[in-house]
């Protein structure tokens, strides 16, 4: 039988379960850090720090025009970047869909596609004569066209223009790639069509998001990208990547970027709170078990997250607790409910647009909020009016929130890392001083969470200050990396057609 507070019981429930005590982030970062180390050291861990061969960040000055291909996200695009040297560039481009057949076909197919879009978008947009010979340093074949490719999966890389794929994320799994060079797969590609077009870059975006915000803000520490996935780039000793200790690019001391594939903190999930929801999402994707840290914080999986909790609702028996029992096509899909829904409901939420004739900001009856978010729930979810009450959409609020205050907190928790890494902070409760009191600490940003999702940058420093305090929190000076990996892709051709 069930009491009246049985459902009450249920939500508090679920509550419980996403939420994260200051315990356990600090907990949490100790791991973070501790796996930090083990990947610096070991090139056979899940938390891969990978060395980029980056060895140092653009102040703005840079000039040249590039193409940039970049792929990893929801779309591909092709760009071509001109840097003016006065921390402005020029960006024209071009998006083409990837579609699943590509995306888990053939890498052969896939990498052919690619070409064939770098050439259609040559037809379309011409180069400037003399296209890569404005850099002073470089002297490229008369014609060839020099492209950075930004290529968002785990990569191990041995130079800054090659790289061995070590494993797909983010729903790709294309055939025959895992284990060969990215960049001669693309070059291989470019050949067969006899194009002029030389790759002679390899970056992840989260390199791209820094190089590109050091370049239009004088500098930057920390490049993360909070969209389809997550994962973070920064500025590493390279005496501390012992891994490269018998590399010649290693002994030269100095500093290194180091991509760290925070997507697979703890995969083992010993730490992660995982709940009923998060392991649900898990075993039915494409990667069980990979990825645990991504699973929880970024756009491609958070909105799956809070359908499996809707779902849970409304199967709750032996009586419903939401839609009356009922569901949608897309309710029921696999990925049928968008992390933007998500957004769209706390935006419907929050009313953004209630504001009086002389711009002031009224505040919303809940009725009014409710009825919003009912909209965004029949607009967005295909429900009937009738079919969602004021109450379901409470709950899908609520839901929402639960799990994007839990992706914000999480990804403070990886920026932590990083600042106490760097030695700018220390871990709360642990003792001890930074060994950098910067005025200002850069990071760049970019992807959709962090753009577009209300409150997710606020709460992100929220958590930075249970982490490392409100001393350093303010000094991080978050900007959004835009265009990062187009301009990072340009940045980092340039700093290898200066080595060649
Ligand atoms: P990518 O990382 O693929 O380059 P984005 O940064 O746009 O591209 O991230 C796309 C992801 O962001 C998708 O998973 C999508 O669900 C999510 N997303 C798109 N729009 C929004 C939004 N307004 N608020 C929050 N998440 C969004």
């Amino acid at each position: 039988f069930v009491k009246p507070t049985d459902a009450q019981f249920i939500l508090d429930g679920i509550h419980h379960q996403f939420q994260l005590g200051p315990e356990t982030m600090i907990e949490l970062t100790r791991q973070f850090l501790e796996e930090f180390k083990v990947g610096l050291g070991n090139y056979n861990h899940p938390m891969a720090m990978i060395p980029t061969f980056v060895t140092g960040v653009p102040n703005g000055t840079e000039t040249g025009t590039f193409l940039a291909l970049d792929l990893g996200g929801t779309n591909m695009r092709v760009c071509e970047v001109v840097l003016h040297g006065d921390t402005t560039f020029t960006l024209r481009q071009q998006k083409y869909k990837v579609s699943d057949a590509l995306k888990t076909g053939e890498a052969t197919v896939l990498f052919d596609y690619l070409a064939d879009s770098v050439d259609a978008f040559l037809t379309s947009h011409p180069p400037p004569s003399g296209h890569s010979n404005r850099d002073p340093f470089a002297e490229p074949t008369p014609d060839v066209v020099h492209l950075g490719l930004t290529f968002s999966f785990p990569v191990e890389q041995t130079a800054l223009d090659s790289g061995k794929i070590l494993t797909w994320t983010k729903g790709f799994s294309a055939k025959h790639a895992i284990g060969n060079d990215v960049v001669k797969l693309l070059q291989d590609a470019f050949d067969r069509k006899h194009m002029h077009v030389k790759c002679v870059a390899l970056v992840n975006d989260t390199v791209g998001a820094l190089l590109s915000r050091a370049y239009t803000a004088g500098g930057c520490m920390l490049g993360a990208i909070f969209g389809t996935g997550t994962n973070g780039a920064y500025v590493e000793d390279l005496s501390n990547i012992r891994k490269l200790a018998n590399d010649p690019a290693g002994s030269r001391g100095g500093l290194m970027v180091v991509n760290t594939e925070w997507g697979a903190f703890n995969n083992s999930r010993s730490h992660l709170p995982s709940t009923p929801f998060d392991n649900a999402l898990d075993r039915t994707s494409i990667n069980p078990s990979f990825q645990a840290f991504e699973k929880m914080i970024s756009g491609m999986y958070l909105g799956e997250v809070t359908r499996n909790i809707l779902l849970s609702l409304v199967d709750a028996a032996p009586k419903s607790l939401l839609f009356g029992g009922k569901t949608t096509a897309a309710l029921n899909a696999q990925w049928g409910f968008d992390t933007s829904v998500m957004s769209g409901v706390e935006e419907a939420w929050e009313g953004k647009d209630s504001k009086n004739s002389t711009g002031e900001k009224l505040e919303p009856e809940v009725k009014a909020r409710l009825e919003r978010v009912r909209a965004v729930l029949v607009k967005d979810l295909g429900f009937k009016d009738a079919d969602v009450s004021l109450r379901d959409a409470a709950i899908v609020r609520w839901a929402s929130s639960l799990v994007a205050r839990r992706a914000a907190l999480l990804s403070g928790l990886a920026v932590a890392t990083v600042l106490i890494q760097t030695g700018r902070a220390v871990l709360s409760n642990q003792g001890g001083k930074p060994t950098k009191n910067e005025p200002k600490i850069g990071v760049g940003v970019d992807g959709s969470l962090i753009e577009f999702y209300p409150h997710f940058e606020e709460t992100l420093r929220e958590s930075l200050r249970i982490l490392v305090g409100a001393d350093v929190e303010k000094r991080v000076d978050i900007g959004m990396a835009k265009d990062g990996s187009g301009v990072g892709a340009a940045l980092c051709a340039l700093q290898a057609i200066k080595q060649l």
